[in-house]
């Protein structure tokens, strides 16, 4: 049972107004799979992990999700406005959030939190403002927010845009530790050689699926010009 997929998406086709999107697209997640989504900006990304997320509705084709799966969607960290003053216990907290009536963190809560940011990196930074941390600390928080919130499946917007070369490779050492110890990790990328190549699974996609499987096999000289319009080189 366990081998079942956690989420397909069939035939999926995504357009707004006249604009298709997403063409035909069918990708599988299984539990414990580590995938990216690969491809230049505009591809069709973002919009591929909101339908599997379910968070829009396709114009055709079908997503389907187990019923027990729960998705932690960690935002692309670049696009968010930081002027309000939520510190990062406070943020990882609301994954949590259950109404007014319930105070957001309890004491168990508080220890448990304490361990989450032990495990990703950020011990001591719990009364830190968000936007007083670098932005690969940032990112981190919301993967521990992710983690927190129970969600055994991750998926990550552009986790490492914006990082330089070194916050890149903790975060995709992060993602590893984190999906050997059982999450299933499905991110998407425009950086194809930031950390792409280091994925066991890629799909290039390029508003339909260009090549999807493991780099070496996926990632040649026509894939790439196809997923990407012009020759790439993989580094
Ligand atoms: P990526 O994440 O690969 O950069 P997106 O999924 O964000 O790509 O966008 C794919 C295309 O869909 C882009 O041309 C974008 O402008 C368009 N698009 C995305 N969201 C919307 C929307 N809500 N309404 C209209 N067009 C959209
Ligand atoms: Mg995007």
């Amino acid at each position: 049972m366990t081998d079942t997929p956690l989420i397909t998406a069939d035939g999926l086709t995504v357009s707004y107004g006249a604009g298709v999107v997403l063409d035909d697209v069918s990708v599988t997640i299984a539990p414990g799979d580590l995938i990216g989504i690969v491809g230049p900006s505009g591809s069709g990304k973002s919009t591929l992990l909101k339908a599997l997320l379910g968070d829009l509705e396709p114009t055709s084709g079908t997503v389907t999700r187990r019923p027990d799966v729960h998705v932690g969607l960690v935002p692309q960290v670049e696009r968010i406005d930081w002027n309000f003053p939520v510190t990062v216990s406070e943020c990882i907290g609301m994954a949590r959030a259950r109404g007014l009536r319930t105070p957001w963190i309890t004491k168990a809560e508080r220890g448990e939190i304490a361990a989450v940011l032990d495990r990703l990196g950020l011990h001591g930074l719990g009364d830190r403002h968000i936007r007083d941390l670098s932005g690969g600390q940032q990112q981190r928080v919301f993967i521990a927010r992710a983690v927190f919130s129970g969600a055994k499946v991750l998926f990550l917007d552009e986790p490492t845009s914006g990082l330089d070369v070194t916050t890149r490779h903790e975060v995709l050492h992060l993602l590893r530790d984190l999906n050997a110890d059982g999450f299933t990790i499905v991110l998407s990328t425009h950086d194809l050689n930031g950390i792409a190549t280091h994925l066991p699974i890629i799909v290039c996609l390029n508003k339909s699926v260009i090549g999807a499987g493991d780099p070496d096999s996926v990632l040649t000289p026509d894939v790439l010009e196809r997923t990407y319009g012009s020759p790439m080189q993989v580094l």
